[in-house]
């Protein structure tokens, strides 16, 4: 391991990928073809993740429970658009205990259905409106082409469902879930992400809206962030979900659901990666810092080691996540190959030359060679190492940003889109037929990512068909 070197990006990406997955020990196959085993850095990049969104879901008035992974089949069937959209990808359970089942069990594919049915029992009164519950778990949707967290037969995610007593109380909180996550992928993640609204075709089975997140990665293709959307009152008709309002009457509840999943750990390793392995944005880091010691003899490994220990011990008590790489018997060249690999956004290394200066290098991550080191005196380590990091929290989020813009075209005409759309995003003004987007879908391989939330104004014609249109949409080859 770390003795190859990795495919370059630009000659095989997808490659490229899946080798950073497997030698960053993020993740790994499992004997049931379309799972993965989540290896422990990988988890713990996860757990950060949902660290860092289940402080903005309680802050916002949310809280978790957890709903059962087995559903009655004949839930799925109760929503026709939701039976239409998830029926081919069920796991279904035929036998348990050794006999065959009345009745079918599906493994949740999203639990939709299950909430819609625990809802209706629970909520009675406008006074117990709005009900906001999140929960972290994993679903199974049967994919056939799969990829190690893009795409995985068995997924992790945390799912949002909410009721509320009128439309407008579950668009507001809809729309509030999408500046979440924004607030998420923007501040933690380093992720420039647009949010917009789906098309009809490429919305949620059952929502009335879908709104979601894309980013572009560092092929240009576009990859769903996460969705939120407004169920309007589908769900509540379908599973009874009904209130007394004020006046004694009885109405439907509106509902809305929200989800992130573990897609986002591929998103954060093809928008940040290079052909050095793994960058990670240190707010999401499992380690934000590893310390390499360095010496050759006894009596320097002594004094260096004592120094490392010291420093470790500094950096812990600022809240500094940092390791130090004590292994035996490889060279300190061989550990800073690795934890590039790993892409620990700073390298902490200490010699016997720094220990006489009372000084360590410190390396960034995202900038190679000498333009990324310093020479930082150890009393201040701990300051520069929180002012650097942050540093480099910034720099990836900028150089992401930078590379969206420099790859997203605005064409003119159908023979420019068709160009843009090889290399990245388009932007373009769309006449929201569907018409017009399967035919691009047709002839392209791109795909309507969304119509941006935040429009220039203004108004042209379609890019396709040429009618007056009144948003412009963007349209990418997608993940
Ligand atoms: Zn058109």
């Amino acid at each position: 391991m770390g003795d190859q070197k990795l495919p370059s990006r630009a000659e095989d990406f997808s490659e490229w990928y899946n080798q950073v997955v497997l030698r960053a020990e993020l993740a790994d196959y499992a004997p049931v073809r379309g799972c993965m085993i989540v290896r422990p850095y990988g988890w713990a990049l996860w757990e950060n993740i949902t660290a860092a969104l289940d402080r903005r879901f309680k802050a916002t008035g949310h809280m978790n429970a957890a709903f059962p992974l087995l559903i009655p089949r004949s839930f799925i069937d109760k929503e026709q658009s939701h039976v239409a959209g998830f029926s081919p990808e069920l796991a279904v359970v035929t036998h348990g205990g050794g006999e065959k089942l009345e009745e079918p069990l599906v493994i949740r594919p999203t639990s939709e259905t299950i909430v819609g049915h625990a809802y209706a029992k629970w909520i009675q009164s406008y006074r117990d409106l709005p009900v906001l519950i999140n929960q972290w778990n994993s679903v199974v949707r049967w994919e056939l082409r799969t990829k190690l967290f893009l795409r995985t037969l068995e997924f992790f995610w945390q799912e949002g469902h909410t009721a509320h007593a009128t439309a407008s109380e579950a668009e507001a909180e809809t729309r509030q879930m999408v500046d979440v996550y924004v607030d998420f992928a923007m501040k933690d993640a380093a992720v420039p992400v647009i949010p917009g609204r789906k098309s009809e075709a490429e919305k949620f089975a059952g929502a009335d809206v879908t709104y979601a997140l894309e980013a572009m990665m560092g092929d240009g293709k576009a990859l769903q962030f996460c969705t939120s959307h407004n169920l309007g009152q589908n769900f509540a008709k379908a599973f009874e979900i009904r209130y007394l309002d004020k006046t004694g009457q009885l109405q439907h509840c509106w509902t809305t659901s929200w989800g992130l999943s573990t897609r986002v750990v591929g998103a954060i390793i093809m928008v940040h990666g290079d052909d050095q392995g793994l960058i990670l944005p240190p707010k999401l880091a499992p380690y934000q810092a590893v310390i390499v010691p360095i010496f050759k003899s006894d009596e320097e490994k002594a004094q260096v080691m004592e120094a490392a220990r010291r420093i470790r011990a500094e950096l812990l008590n600022a809240e500094v996540r940092v390791t130090m790489d004590e292994r035996e018997g490889v060279s300190p060249g061989f550990k800073f190959n690795d934890w590039e690999m790993r892409g620990v956004p700073l390298r902490i290394e200490l010699g016997p030359k720094h220990f006489a200066k009372g000084s360590v290098v410190l390396a960034r991550r995202d900038k190679p060679g000498k333009e990324g080191k310093s020479f930082v005196l150890q009393a201040e380590l701990a300051e520069a190492t929180k002012r650097t990091l942050a540093e480099v929290q910034q720099a990836l989020h900028d150089r992401a940003l930078a590379f969206r813009k420099a790859n997203t075209g605005e064409p003119k005409d159908y023979g420019e889109f068709k160009q843009a759309v090889e290399t990245g995003f388009a932007l373009a003004f769309w006449c929201g037929s569907a018409g017009c987007e399967a035919k691009i879908k047709e002839e392209t391989k791109a795909t309507m990512r969304c119509i941006p939330l935040e429009q220039s104004g203004g108004s042209g014609s379609c890019i396709c068909c040429g009618q007056p249109a009144k948003e412009r949409a963007i349209f990418a080859k997608a993940y």
